[in-house]
């Protein structure tokens, strides 16, 4: 459940973390939405599709087991619904957006749903824009699932789409409200942690490194996957090339080694169990394996990195030298590393150089997460995926449905009974719920209830917001 994408927009100001209040009952920001900072040009941001067919050629030239754009009535009214909702909770954040996005259903055999990366757009090429369409796989579909809880995954999905919260510039908002403050999670965008200004320092930090490293270092999956403009660059890499189809296996490989390292990933937790030596040799030696396959496949392309970086960030050009403010400081630290590279080996090619980057960014998190001064298990970060879930909740709450719906549908579809049971009884009696580890932006499961539930009953306090009763909660 991700989405990728750029904005442009470096010059409305950010809240800076100081300015922040506690949390009050009744807290107006709680009733009120995020600035997302969007221009409200519809046009400029989105790739529309005239009709389905297009939107299908679009989906099946990028996921090769694409089936159909869904006409099931029962999707199609669910998605009405959602994209009523989304009018009624982001009335600013949805002109232009007249019309739900149709739902690409590929065969993929995990249960998941996700928004597409930007495509490239704009006269000069520079521009990213998202595709007005969400793609759904097969099995996920095939869980029983409620009309809430279908709602609820829906409308996280296209809040990834609506908000454009996987922009960089989106993005770098979102960070600014990643704080520590006394209080509940009656605070709209939470806050579990005592406040503690040592922490603070650190979260503009832990979010560069979490946004560019991504998730897993220690499986070694970031010399491969290291965060989404990677991730990008090296599928357009593999996929473009025939040269790569053998990396492209190994990659593969990697991923179902990798998959069976994280005994817990059915309640969202990716916490790695520790790998025996033999599987560790393994993942090292298909890393190795991939980094120099994609080095020899991936092109003549020398261009620099950091170049290449502030183009994919939506910057212009010359951005690297200008000054952007807290977003420059963001992109300035991922920027560093890579900067780095690019001074040590001028005439590498762009997979060279991602080869020596995206290792040195894993040492680096590593250190961190290994240095005791540096508690990242206590760090609060507010990102996408929590973005997306409260803006599921209040999108639900705004056509009379359950707001917890994507929550409902993680823990009624996709955990066991035992383990639904097991977070219920945590909940209930009121222990700390596993928060995960920062390696990846969504968050457990469990976490992601409970968070859901109080955020539903805080937005009960908010009679200034739009309701309707649209839906029958079911
Ligand atoms: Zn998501």
């Amino acid at each position: 459940m991700v989405a990728c994408g750029s904005d442009t927009d470096d010059e409305t100001q950010i809240l800076p973390l100081e300015s922040v209040e506690p949390p009050a009952p009744a807290n107006p920001a709680l009733c009120s939405t995020l600035d997302y900072g969007h221009e409200q040009s519809a046009a400029e941001h989105y790739l529309f599709f005239d009709d389905d067919q297009q939107a299908a050629e679009f989906i099946r030239a990028r996921r090769p087991a694409f089936s159909e754009i869904s006409s099931d009535p029962r999707l199609a009214r669910l998605m009405t619904e959602i994209h009523a909702g989304f009018v009624l909770a982001f009335p600013k954040e949805m002109q232009g957006l007249d019309v739900p996005p149709p739902i690409a259903i590929v065969d993929d055999p995990a249960p998941n749903a996700y928004a597409l990366a930007g495509v490239a757009g704009g006269a000069d090429g520079t521009e990213r824009i998202n595709p007005w369409v969400f793609v759904v796989n097969r099995p996920l579909l095939d869980l029983g699932a409620t009309d809430t809880e279908l709602r609820g995954l829906f409308a996280h999905e296209l809040a990834h789409l609506v908000l454009r919260n996987g922009d960089t510039a989106v993005r770098a908002r979102l960070a600014q409200r990643a704080y520590l403050v006394d209080g509940s999670e009656d605070w709209v965008f939470g806050a579990v942690q005592p406040g503690d200004p040592e922490l603070q320092a650190h979260i503009a930090e832990i979010l560069a490194y979490q946004g560019r490293v991504g998730s897993l270092p220690e499986l070694a999956l970031n010399a491969v996957v290291g965060g989404p403009k990677y991730t990008d660059l090296i599928r357009t890499t593999l996929e473009g090339n025939p040269e790569c189809a053998e990396t492209a296996a190994q990659l593969q490989e990697l991923n179902t080694l990798q998959r069976e390292l994280l005994p817990d990933a059915s309640i969202g937790l990716v916490e790695p169990a520790p790998a025996t030596e033999t599987q560790r040799a393994e993942l090292d030696r298909l890393t190795q394996s991939i980094l120099d396959g994609l080095v020899s496949c991936g092109g003549e392309d020398t261009l620099s990195l950091a170049f290449l970086q502030a183009l994919l960030a939506g910057l212009p050009p010359d951005a690297v030298a200008e000054d952007h403010s807290r977003h420059a400081e963001l992109v300035d630290l991922m920027l560093d590393t890579e900067l780095a590279i690019d001074a040590e080996f001028p005439e590498a090619t762009l997979m060279a150089r991602i080869a020596q980057v995206v290792p040195r960014l894993s040492v680096v998190l590593l250190a961190l997460r290994a240095d005791p001064n540096f508690p990242i298990d206590a760090i609060r970060v507010y990102d996408l995926e929590e973005d997306a879930d409260d803006a599921s909740a209040r999108v639900l709450r705004a056509i009379g449905d359950d707001p917890r719906g994507v929550a409902l549908f993680l823990l009624n579809r996709l955990m066991t009974a035992e383990q639904k049971q097991e977070c219920e009884d945590a909940i209930a009696a009121g222990e700390g719920v596993d928060y995960g580890r920062l390696r990846d932006q969504h968050l457990p499961y469990c976490w992601r209830f409970q968070h859901l539930s109080q955020l539903a009953e805080s937005l009960e306090q908010c009679s200034e917001l739009p309701t309707s009763d649209l839906v029958q909660a079911g």
